[in-house]
């Protein structure tokens, strides 16, 4: 067995008990394969392995494995975008997770506008205010929706976190148990044209935790692939 087959077989077991601990199906929660910085051969060897959602944090990476491999396979956008490569994820991601900004909501309303295609979005919250990174603060999030609900080339799903760098997943516990909380009271709101039916949260480090707080997506990179060599 390769390290990927072992890898994958070990992050299954884990989603399942998760899954079996809090009385959740296992079909509520899709793995999302982070490839970023990984070729092209260790993709096809996982979609050889079953799984079929991809997830990229640079738009040109993305939109080039896009390009080369089969055409089912589902591409999600989770990391900082920058208005200017909109365009490249348009048409090829079917989710872009890191919407942090109303300057980038709007560049995505206007792309697809032109393509005549509706885009569907996670918010990014920052949960933990951390100045490193990007998304909206939680008490900032309802005007947020407010404001972009008004954009109708893009489908707000519900809401994505980073979750702090810890080594005791335990300890991001509450920052998801407040993420979910946060989309339970947008939910609740009832604004047009914003639904809160995902939760893109857990990595790694902690999507066990994540999955018994109600992530529906988790994010998982070098716990399949392996450490990332960011110097090739
Ligand atoms: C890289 C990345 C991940 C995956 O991180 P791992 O710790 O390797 O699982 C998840 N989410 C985002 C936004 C990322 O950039």
């Amino acid at each position: 067995m390769s390290f990927i087959e072992e890898n994958l077989k070990h992050v299954e077991q884990k989603i399942r008990e998760a899954c079996l601990r809090c009385g959740r199906k296992r079909e509520d929660v899709t793995l999302i394969v982070v490839s970023k910085t990984k070729p092209v051969s260790m993709i096809q060897e996982v979609i050889s392995l079953g799984p079929r959602d991809f997830g990229e944090n640079k738009p040109q990476e993305l939109r080039d494995k896009y390009d080369v491999l089969p055409k089912d396979l589902r591409w999600h956008m989770i990391g900082n975008l920058q208005r200017n490569k909109v365009k490249y994820v348009v048409g090829r991601a079917v989710m872009i997770h890191s919407v942090g900004s109303f300057a980038l909501a709007a560049e995505i309303e206007k792309e697809c506008a032109k393509h005549s295609l509706v885009m569907p979005c996670l918010v990014e919250v920052n949960m933990a205010h951390e100045a490193s990174k990007g998304g909206i603060a939680p008490e900032e999030a309802r005007e947020f929706m407010e404001r972009v609900s008004t954009l109708k080339h893009l489908q707000v799903e519900g809401l994505m976190t980073v979750a702090p760098y810890v080594s005791d997943p335990e300890d991001n516990r509450d920052c998801f148990r407040s993420l979910r909380n946060l989309a339970v009271d947008i939910g609740k709101e009832n604004i047009d044209n914003i639904r809160m039916r995902h939760l893109s949260m857990g990595m790694t480090g902690d999507y066990e935790v994540a999955i018994e707080e109600g992530a529906t997506m988790i994010r998982v990179g070098t716990g399949i692939l392996g450490e990332r060599d960011y110097n090739i």
